[in-house]
């Protein structure tokens, strides 16, 4: 049974100007102990989707649509997105079954309290650890996500650590009540790469001993071809693509895929230059019915790719792709579409 079974998840922004559909119409799963990836361009739905997940989507954005079936630890399967926002379910399951690490955890740390203490009140929110038993809990958890000194750290503020220190911080805190699954959401932009490297193998590592599945939002091929065994391609707010981390290096078939392997360098690959997409990703406000990449698809057919929106179709076993190039079914015409 899969971990996470997300279904036609739809995230829309309400503003003056119209409706951005961040995520217009998302599915995706997450197997046990399965790392899945989620890759696209800035601004393709990748972080409205993982929000919408926790349920920290704020306003004027709101989920529409859909269903996240969680299994819980216990096996019982709840669905995430049905339950109301002030409900006791809902705040244990953030933080005990599933985690986030963000990117930047300096803006996701409380600045006025200590790190040790922020750890802390997640321990104090999902255990019933004994408050005298909290402090020793902590800093043995900073100690397991290599954080040097972990009794001195625990009385510093998030400013007093260097970017690594506070990322390694922020999966102690993501990991502090076991959940069993992590969304890590660019974990490592904002760190140089070597200690990009240390905060990847640390998250791997942890994710092996307490037999977690990830969920890994990026940007970063190099990650996906690193950690991930499946992958989902966004554009647009929709999956564009989903196959095997193998298959999609060897195989990609959708042509915003191939722009995107194209356009960073690769082992084994030659190139004079580096291909670049054409064009930027269009806001998704009162967009004509037709496929996403449609004006910056190098094999865009006039006629066909610009009169209906692509149904993602299965071209393989396990791998699928929105694209007429590999077949003509189409997405029906619905209410999400009218709007
Ligand atoms: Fe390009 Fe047409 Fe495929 Fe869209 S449907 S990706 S425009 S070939």
């Amino acid at each position: 049974m899969n971990r996470l079974d997300v279904r036609d998840l739809r995230t829309y922004f309400f503003l003056d100007e119209g409706i951005v559909k961040a995520v217009d119409g998302v599915s995706l799963h997450v197997g046990d102990q399965e790392t899945v990836g989620v890759i696209g361009e800035s601004g393709c739905g990748k972080t409205a989707m993982a929000h919408s997940l926790l349920r920290l989507t704020t306003q004027p954005g709101e989920v529409v649509h859909g269903n996240a079936m969680l299994t819980r630890k216990d096996g019982s399967r709840v669905d995430i997105l049905a339950l109301p926002p002030d409900s006791p379910d809902l705040l244990s399951i953030r933080g005990n079954e599933i985690s986030m690490v963000f990117q930047e955890p300096m803006t996701s740390f409380s600045p006025v309290h200590t790190i040790g203490f922020q750890i802390g009140e997640m321990l104090a929110t999902h255990t019933d650890l004994a408050p005298a038993r909290i402090r020793e809990r902590v800093v043995e958890l900073m100690a397991r996500v290599g954080i040097s000194n972990p009794r001195q750290r625990f009385d510093e503020y998030p400013h007093q650590l260097s970017g690594g220190m506070r990322q390694r911080a922020m999966i102690a805190m993501a990991l502090a009540a076991k959940p069993k699954i992590i969304i890590a959401d660019e974990p490592t932009t904002a760190l140089d790469v070597t200690v990009q490297a240390q905060i990847l193998d640390l998250l791997k590592q942890l994710q092996r001993e307490d037999d977690m599945s990830a969920l890994y939002i990026t940007h970063n091929l190099g990650i996906v071809a690193e950690e991930v065994d499946r992958v989902y391609v966004m554009y647009l707010g929709r999956v564009v693509e989903t196959v095997s981390t193998d298959r999609l290096f060897a195989r990609p078939l959708h042509p915003y895929t191939q722009k995107l392997l194209r356009s960073v360098p690769q082992p084994g690959r030659r190139v004079e230059r580096l291909d670049v997409i054409e064009g930027s990703v269009p806001v998704p406000i009162g967009l004509p019915v037709q496929c996403g990449f449609y004006a910056r698809c190098p094999a865009a057919m006039k006629g066909t790719c610009d009169t209906a929106l692509p149904a993602l179709t299965e071209v393989e076993p396990g791998h699928q792709v929105r694209c007429f190039l590999y077949g003509q079914e189409t997405e029906p015409n619905d209410e999400w579409t009218a709007l």
